[in-house]
Formats: structure tokens, C-alpha cells, sequence
């Protein structure tokens, strides 16, 4: 029966899942699984991260990309282990990818692990890695209606980021419609503002990660 064949596979990613995150935690390890569209600035909030962070925190990232390696050069380039993993067009990454990608780091020597999902609103929020925390970041550019169109992505993330906040003085994005829309998917999910660009949010948010650190 097919539908039972699929079950079973869920299943096993759900498994694979538990294995991940009991992983982590065995090496006090928090980890992250930050999803958006493609273009909300993930990388770049990234890039800024790890500078704000290193020398406190020992971090590693796991890219996941479509075709690419480009992001994941940007964030080596910051000095940190990173792991690629090319999805050959699949729109989301999944616990088996990042069991094989937690195999690349010495999780010794690692305080926190950050994956970068495909850029997807959709799917991504559906897969549970193994991570501690979902985060959804949205930027400015995309619009304020995205809670509407996106439920589930709001219903199951644990912060949501607004990004490059910089460009609200030139765009009809309306802050109130937008934290109203969240407000009534998810009521206690708590949102940051940030901006690589000019910085504002982003003291908020290293200490947000460092708080999360199990030492
Ligand atoms: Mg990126
Ligand atoms: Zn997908």
C-alpha cells in the first residue's frame, strides 16, 4: 500500500531526526535550522553572525543549496567548518543530509551547529533535521503578507527574524499588519529586527544565540 510506504519513510526521517539532536545534545551542541525564501538574507545574517559570535562561540554551519556551493564559500571564508550539501534540485534538506553532514565536524570542538535550509517557505518547515530551534527569517522586500501565505512555516518556527529592516523607510511593508498576522498564528513566537547592513537587532540577536549555549 502505497500511503503506507510513505508513512514508513516519514517515519524513518522522524527517527533519524531523534538520532541527530540526541547527537548534539551528547556534545552539548545547540543547533539551529534557519529557513526563508531565497533572497531574504540568510547568508549574508550569517556571514555577520559568526563575526559578532567568534572567539565566544565555536560554530559551524551546514549550507544546504539547490545547485550551488557559493554560500557555502562565503561562510569558509568567515573561518569556520562548513559542509555543503546540494539537494540536485530538491526544495528542502532533510535528517538523513544532515546525519552525513554531522559526520564531516569535530562536534568536540563545536558549541553550536547552524543550517541554512533551501530557500522554501514551504516544505522546509515540515522536516524535522534534528535541530533545537526553527527559525524563520523574513525580510522587507518580500512584503508583510507572508504569515497569511506561509502558515505552517510561523506555526512551527520558534523566532522569527525581520530582515533588512533598513529598507522599511522605502517600502510598504506595514510592521503592524505584519506582527498582528503572526500574533494570531503564533501567539508567543518572538520576533527579532535586524539589519546586516546597518547592524540594528543584531547585539539582540548573537546574545539570543549565546543565551542558548549549554555550557
Ligand atoms: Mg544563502
Ligand atoms: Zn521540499
Amino acid at each position: 500500500m502505497e500511503i503506507k510506504v510513505i508513512k514508513n519513510i516519514m517515519q524513518k526521517y522522524q527517527d533519524l531526526a531523534q538520532v541527530n539532536r540526541s547527537l548534539l545534545d551528547s556534545y552539548n551542541i545547540f543547533s539551529i535550522n534557519i529557513m526563508s525564501s531565497p533572497g531574504a538574507g540568510k547568508t549574508t545574517l550569517l556571514e555577520e553572525t559568526i563575526s559578532l559570535l567568534s572567539g565566544d562561540v565555536k560554530i559551524a554551519v551546514i549550507e544546504g543549496d539547490l545547485m550551488t556551493s557559493r554560500d557555502a564559500e562565503r561562510i569558509g571564508k568567515k573561518g569556520v567548518p562548513v559542509v555543503q550539501i546540494n539537494t540536485q534540485g530538491g526544495c528542502h534538506l532533510d535528517s538523513s543530509m544532515i546525519d552525513s553532514a554531522l559526520k564531516q565536524f569535530n562536534l568536540a570542538d563545536l558549541d553550536i551547529v547552524i543550517i541554512e535550509n533551501v530557500g522554501n517557505l514551504i516544505c522546509p518547515s515540515t522536516y524535522d533535521l534534528g535541530e533545537h530551534e526553527k527559525i524563520v527569517v523574513i525580510s522587507v522586500p518580500e512584503g508583510d503578507d507572508k504569515p497569511g501565505k506561509y502558515p505552517v512555516m510561523f506555526q512551527e518556527a520558534d523566532l522569527c527574524i525581520l530582515n533588512k529592516v533598513d529598507l522599511l523607510p522605502y517600502s510598504n511593508f506595514n510592521v503592524d499588519n505584519f506582527l498582528q498576522d503572526v500574533k494570531k498564528l503564533n501567539p508567543d513566537l518572538e520576533i527579532i529586527k535586524t539589519s546586516a547592513v546597518t547592524g540594528e537587532g543584531m547585539d539582540y540577536w548573537g546574545q539570543w544565540l549565546k543565551n542558548k549555549i549549554k555550557k
